[in-house]
């Protein structure tokens, strides 16, 4: 009896894959940070229904994932479909594994860049201020991105494992590693990473990217690898304390609620809500540096 159980249960598994582990996997691992964030929080004091904490959740992570996905979806199978434009199979003979390294590795150089540029560029920033606008950073945080961010990245992250040819498992197993990394950059736990943090990124470095209370706020725009930040001089850890707020510097003018959000990004042109953080880096952290030694660095006469 309870070996037929256990081979149904098997083979529900084996026929499901990655399409029903990922799911699964997402949500065991929202279930654990939040039980993290109650025991160990980074920031002492954040609530778990915080401010926004529904349209974060609801609007961005359920319906608008759910929504831009299909799109996505269709137009990368629209290319695929374009006459010439035949899958490659360039990467279609290598290992399962490899085939994910390498474009967990590529997507995430791209994204280090282009999050960069969104840093510097006004027309860039708008779509990104409102990923931004949490003032509680945790688990959920960051699923709060504007649409067109989303189309952007994801087009960018998924078109080409559609036309080089990946295995299909290859595009499942990215998303949950993006979806599970993207929720531990951002949960309100206090992670100790250590000499990992040159390597991987974790709350540590990526919750002071969202901090409102340090000017200029241009450093750590790595998501899954830090070592981009240590290679192009933007790292800031310092080790003597947390970030005192998160947010916009400009935050009185930017509103909550979902359909204010994505219609932010095209209201006028007008001070001061456009005095967001997309100003040059300041001081910034080089590898085995102090925090005490990176401002005296910056700032020598002082
Ligand atoms: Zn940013
Ligand atoms: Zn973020």
């Amino acid at each position: 009896m309870l070996d037929t159980l256990i081979q149904h249960l098997t083979s529900f598994i084996n026929k499901g894959g990655w399409a029903l582990w990922s799911p699964l996997t997402i949500a065991c691992w929202a279930v654990m940070l939040v039980v993290l964030e109650r025991l160990y929080p980074h920031t002492p004091g954040q609530k778990l229904f915080r401010v926004g904490f529904w349209d974060d959740f609801f609007w961005y992570t359920l319906v608008q994932s759910a929504v831009l996905g299909w799109i996505i979806g269709a137009f990368i199978e629209w290319i695929d479909a374009l006459p010439g434009v035949s899958r490659l199979a360039a990467v279609s003979g290598w290992p399962l594994w490899t085939q994910v390294l390498f474009f967990l590795f590529i997507h995430d150089f791209y994204i280090y860049a282009f999050h960069r540029l969104q840093h510097y560029n006004k027309y860039l920033w708008r779509v990104h201020e409102a990923h931004h606008s949490v003032r509680d950073v945790d688990w959920v945080a960051g699923s709060r991105s504007h649409p067109l961010e989303i189309l952007i990245n994801q087009t960018v992250e998924f078109a080409p494992i559609v036309l080089l040819g990946a295995h299909p498992d290859v595009a499942v197993i990215k998303g949950l590693v993006s979806a599970c990394w993207g929720m531990f950059i951002h949960c309100n736990v206090d992670v100790r990473l250590g000499a990992l943090q040159y390597v991987i990124n974790g709350p540590e470095m990526h919750r002071w990217h969202h901090a409102a209370d340090v000017a200029p706020p241009g450093f750590n725009f790595a998501t899954k690898f830090a070592f981009w930040d240590w290679i192009f001089g933007t790292a800031y850890m310092p080790v003597d304390r947390k970030p005192a707020e998160y947010g916009l510097m400009s935050k009185n003018d930017f509103r909550e609620g979902y359909f204010w959000q994505i219609w932010a990004a095209f209201r006028p042109w007008k001070k001061p809500w456009d005095s967001g953080p997309w100003r040059p880096a300041g001081v910034t952290r080089r590898i085995g540096e102090t925090a005490s030694g990176a401002a005296a660095r910056a700032n020598p006469a002082g």
